[in-house]
């Protein structure tokens, strides 16, 4: 797929959008330039908050487990900036490249990798956080260790239940952890290192992470890892340590998201791209982060839908021809229908 060059601001993220309280400093300054979007923002900010009583996916237990990941999230999330270094000791690059993506595996992670993060991949301005909007991004971390935080399939296919937004938290929790542990090893090791997690990030970190070897992206904007599709979030930690870069990978995704085009059929908010050309591959922020705000969850379905990493490996896509690609596809229809579904998971 066509990776995005233009670096974003993360002041236009949807997340940061939604942050801007009517009248407060932020939003005069957000909308006075960029008043086209006034309209749709006020708009979605009136619907119903996420995980609250009055959505239809609402669970106490469940939507309550979510919120709760998130807030411990939002508590840990000062640890994730960088700070001062120990005394620097002797390191050999190879061996602590190799070390730092065994010892994320070892501490939870699915799969890691590194990649050299140039300019296009950070942000150009923060927007996310209230303390820092507006900051330029610091981009002098520029050798990223990236790594991916199963989600659990069967809890994942129960989406867009609140069963699957408290495992995606989850994951995120988990990939904050990772992360962190990581940045204090690093920053024993004498070196700088920051933590990026969820409401954190400096990097847009799907493309990061394809730059790292871990996937490719796919016709629904998420990565499809080579692990496990798309049944994943990413964790990165940047350092000024010399990493080795890994490969990217070569899995033909474009190819099958071509010929698949399951998360075009399902998607809610009929947001998926149905272009031929990957170049067009993108999901519109605003009518997906719509559907969220309807349902009161993270939707998800788009996860779901994607037979890559639940049903079929991602490296055996090279090996096929377009044909059994087609025939593929028909057969997998023909079991799970649009997708497959769980409808109930934790209770
Ligand atoms: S999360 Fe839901 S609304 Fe958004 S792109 Fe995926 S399926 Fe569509
Ligand atoms: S559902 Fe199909 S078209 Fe959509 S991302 Fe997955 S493989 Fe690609």
């Amino acid at each position: 797929m066509g990776l995005f060059m233009k670096r974003i601001d993360e002041r236009d993220t949807m997340f940061a959008r939604m942050s801007y309280k009517n009248g407060s400093d932020r939003y005069v300054d957000y909308y006075s330039r960029n008043p086209g979007k006034q309209e749709i923002d006020d708009e979605l900010r009136s619907r119903t908050e996420l995980f609250s009583d009055q959505t239809p996916y609402f669970d106490k237990y469940l939507s309550t487990a979510a919120e709760a990941n998130f807030d411990f999230i939002n508590d840990i999330r000062h640890l994730a900036e960088e700070s001062k270094p120990h005394k620097k000791i002797s390191i050999d690059s190879e061996e602590v490249s190799a070390l730092l993506k065994k010892l994320a595996v070892h501490y939870g992670a699915l799969d890691a990798g590194i990649a050299f993060a140039d300019d296009k991949f950070f942000y150009t301005h923060r927007g996310r956080l209230e303390e820092s909007y507006g900051d330029k991004v610091d981009t002098s971390l520029k050798n990223a260790l990236v790594f991916t935080i199963e989600m659990n399939e069967e809890t994942i296919n129960t989406s867009p239940a609140a069963d699957a937004a408290a495992e995606t938290s989850n994951a995120y929790v988990k990939g904050a952890v990772i992360g962190l542990q990581l940045t204090y090893f690093i920053k024993n090791l004498g070196f700088r290192s920051r933590c990026h997690m969820d409401g954190n990030y400096l990097l847009y970190a799907p493309p990061l992470a394809v730059e790292a070897g871990l996937g490719e992206m796919g016709r629904n904007g998420l990565l499809i890892s080579k692990a496990k599709g798309c049944f994943c979030r990413i964790g990165i930690v940047t350092t000024d340590i010399p990493l080795i870069p890994d490969e990217k990978s070569d899995l033909d995704i474009d190819r099958f998201c071509k010929l698949c085009r399951q998360c075009i059929r399902t998607c809610p908010g009929k947001t998926v791209s149905s272009s031929d050309d990957p170049k067009d591959w993108h999901v519109e922020q605003e009518k997906c982060y719509g559907v969220w705000r309807n349902l009161g969850t993270d939707c998800g379905i788009c996860i779901c839908a994607c037979p890559i990493g639940q049903d079929i490996p991602a490296d055996r896509i090279k090996g096929m021809s377009d044909r059994q690609i087609a025939e593929y596809m028909e057969e997998y229809k023909e079991k799970n229908g649009t997708r497959k579904r769980n409808l109930k998971f934790f209770l």
